[in-house]
């Protein structure tokens, strides 16, 4: 991990807010209201205002800071600590637990816990900025795993931890796209297959029978015999090492950082492991930045957890 903690983005509120309008307004504020962005329209509140960043918007009369419509909004964390907390996660390839950051950011373990699930959010794949992935000439992986805890993690008396199913298609060299799906049936995996992946693509799957009938109507379909390593392997390209390893990686963060994991998070998590996959060829403060530029537009509406089960 490669953070400076010594940056007052980290610390100070003004330089927070600058770093967070910085990433979200490269071109000059925009009204989150009305869509508003000439210069002239929008202007910096002075006084005790200024320092929180509001701006006045000429045109709909509103007022804005930075974090309206953002998964940042209307919470009381300073802005420094969110902006912590999301370069921490950024940088964490195994995934952080809510006790970390509770301790890192002096913040209660509700408070972490909410704030890491808003951080997730904004991790989660928007369909209008992340199609499906492959296209002409390109592989794509696609594997599904159970996710969950180890029965030598549940405490004495506790039950073992439920596992569930988490599709995962990976174009080799490219991206990832995780699905958590109630189960693995043809109607689930055939879904997943088609809005996730682009049909032009060559498909790699192993040999399970879901993948048949969905496998056809892609360009190629090769699959692998895991047990008895046997290859189908017309063009040199059968194998499913590249989504067996987003899976590995995924399943020890999951085990090392939140133990077990409910059904009704699971693919936040999945989210925020297929989020640092995506952006793993650049520096961890890139890949911060680009999480802080996907807050926008996206907010949580459900409230604090009562029971905040997970790690
Ligand atoms: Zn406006």
């Amino acid at each position: 991990m490669s953070i400076d903690l010594t940056n007052p983005i980290f610390h100070d509120d003004a330089a927070a807010r600058e770093h967070l309008e910085a990433q979200r307004w490269p071109h000059g504020p925009e009204c989150p209201h009305c869509g508003e962005k000439r210069a002239e329209a929008i202007t910096k509140m002075e006084g005790k205002a200024h320092r929180t960043g509001l701006y006045n918007c000429k045109s709909c009369r509103e007022q804005f800071s930075v974090t309206v419509g953002t998964v940042f909004e209307r919470s009381k964390v300073p802005r420094a600590k969110w902006v912590l907390a999301t370069h921490l996660m950024a940088a964490s390839k195994k995934g952080m637990s809510a006790k970390q950051i509770e301790r890192m950011l002096g913040v209660t373990y509700k408070t972490a816990w909410f704030m890491m699930h808003r951080i997730r959010e904004a991790m989660s794949i928007d369909p209008k900025r992340d199609g499906p992935i492959g296209g002409d000439e390109k592989i794509v992986e696609a594997d599904e795993t159970f996710v969950g805890g180890k029965s030598t993690n549940a405490k004495k008396g506790k039950p073992i931890p439920t596992k569930y199913p988490v599709m995962a298609l990976v174009e080799r060299g490219g991206e990832v796209r995780v699905k958590a799906v109630p189960d693995v049936t043809g109607k689930n995996v055939r879904e997943a297959l088609f809005t996730l992946a682009r049909r032009e693509s060559m498909l790699v799957t192993d040999e399970a029978s879901v993948y048949y009938h969905p496998g056809k109507e892609f360009l190629i379909h090769e699959t692998v015999n895991h047990s008895k390593r046997q290859y189908t392997d017309f063009c040199g390209f059968a194998h499913t090492n590249t989504v067996e390893g987003f899976f590995s990686l995924f399943k020890r963060g999951i085990m090392g950082s939140f133990h077990s994991v409910s059904e009704a998070h699971l693919q936040r998590y999945a989210d925020e492991f297929a989020f640092r996959y995506n952006y793993r060829k650049v520096d961890d403060a890139t890949r911060a930045n680009a999480i802080l530029k996907a807050a926008k537009g996206k907010r949580l509406t459900y409230r604090r957890p009562d029971k905040a089960q997970d790690a």
